[in-house]
């Protein structure tokens, strides 16, 4: 385990004290792109602890980060449609309307302006060192970094700020970004007067799920679980998923990395100890994991995909969620911006 990533596993040990003990005040904001549907990796990395955050009472503003679908890809895809899919998981999951804010990026130029100076703040070496940029740009196959990716961290900043965010859920890919928001926010203070809170990530158990190739399961690599599958669909998925040629199931995360988050993902879903999964599908082999997989992850999400099947009936009262989401983001954004032209003597009359 890294330095950082034991500080940032400290860092949300103290954050999980302060929710437990006044989470009205703290704010939550966290993001999806729209660049396909949420999957069972954002479901255990992320939404969950959304859930539980809305349930505790602390404040939650939902991103769909339409700007940085940009960000790595030439053609951007059905945008339009990908924000509704983003709408409906998150809704299906249980993100109350009446408890929190849904937006999308683009719909909020208050909170775009912030990059001006925020990406004062920033030198090109330090975006330029973030492993998260790297590794996206790698994997989108990208050979010359454009402007806006290179910059992604900045934007990101730019969205937990606007609402001045405490708390930011997420998985492991992002906690460069978070760092870097941090840094943000505190040379904006240092600069300008106290303005913004560091905010700290909210991990959870499960930080980086793998996806059935055995690397991170991304949206935009196809090797996904969705949320919205149907049960079939699931098993099939499965079933081409990557193991290894031990019959003798164990679960060891270092030397059996894809056995492993097989069993870590059957057991986010049924609440068991995932070395007590592995012994009790001893010798059954890769197949006898999948199996096992395939019946917890159907079970699991039955309700909500039976949830999310009701919802795409009822598109009026979905688009009706982010038109009133976007309304209360420029609220907050039109606030923040104000504060800070004031402080940076640019407010005039
Ligand atoms: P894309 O391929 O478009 O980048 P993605 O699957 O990486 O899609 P994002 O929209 O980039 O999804 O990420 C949304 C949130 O979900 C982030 O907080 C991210 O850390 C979290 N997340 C994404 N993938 C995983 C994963 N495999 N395990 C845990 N958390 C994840
Ligand atoms: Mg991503």
């Amino acid at each position: 385990m890294t330095d950082s990533f034991s500080a940032a596993l400290e860092r949300s040990a103290a954050l999980e004290a302060r929710i437990a003990a006044a989470p009205d005040e703290l704010r939550m904001l966290t993001g999806d792109r729209p660049t396909g549907s949420l999957h069972v990796g954002h479901y255990f990395g992320s939404i969950r602890n959304r859930l539980r955050l809305q349930e505790a009472g602390v404040e939650i503003l939902q991103l769909i980060a339409d700007y940085q679908v940009i960000t790595d890809r030439e053609v951007a895809g059905d945008i339009r449609g990908n924000v509704r899919n983003l709408l409906l998981d998150n809704l299906a999951s249980g993100l109350d309307p009446a408890r929190c804010t849904i937006f999308t990026h683009s719909a909020v130029p208050a909170l775009n302006q912030l990059l001006l100076p925020f990406l004062s703040l920033v030198s090109v070496a330090e975006l330029q060192r973030n492993p998260t940029v790297k590794d996206e740009a790698a994997t989108a196959g990208i050979t010359s970094i454009s402007g806006l990716m290179l910059t992604y961290p900045v934007h990101q900043a730019a969205d937990i700020l606007f609402c001045k965010a405490t708390v930011v859920p997420v998985g492991k890919d992002q906690l460069p970004h978070i760092e870097q928001t941090r840094v943000v926010a505190r040379r904006f203070n240092e600069r300008y007067g106290a303005t913004f809170p560091e905010p700290g990530a909210l991990l959870s158990e499960a930080t980086n799920v793998l996806g059935t190739d055995g690397t991170k399961m991304s949206k935009s690599k196809g090797n996904v679980i969705e949320l919205r599958m149907s049960a079939d669909e699931t098993a099939k998925k499965l079933k081409g998923a990557k193991t290894d040629s031990d019959r003798h199931i164990t679960y060891d995360p270092e030397h059996r990395p894809e056995v492993a988050n097989l069993l870590t993902i059957a057991s986010m879903c049924e609440g068991t100890d995932p070395a007590t999964i592995a012994e009790e599908i001893g010798d059954g082999g890769g197949g006898g994991l999948k199996k096992r997989v395939t019946e917890a992850v159907n079970t699991y999400f039955a309700p909500l995909r039976a949830r999310r099947a009701e919802l795409a009936d009822d598109l009026g009262y979905v688009d009706g969620v982010l038109r009133q989401g976007n309304e209360r983001a420029n609220q907050i954004a039109d606030a923040t911006l104000a504060e800070v032209r004031e402080a940076m003597g640019m407010s005039y009359p």
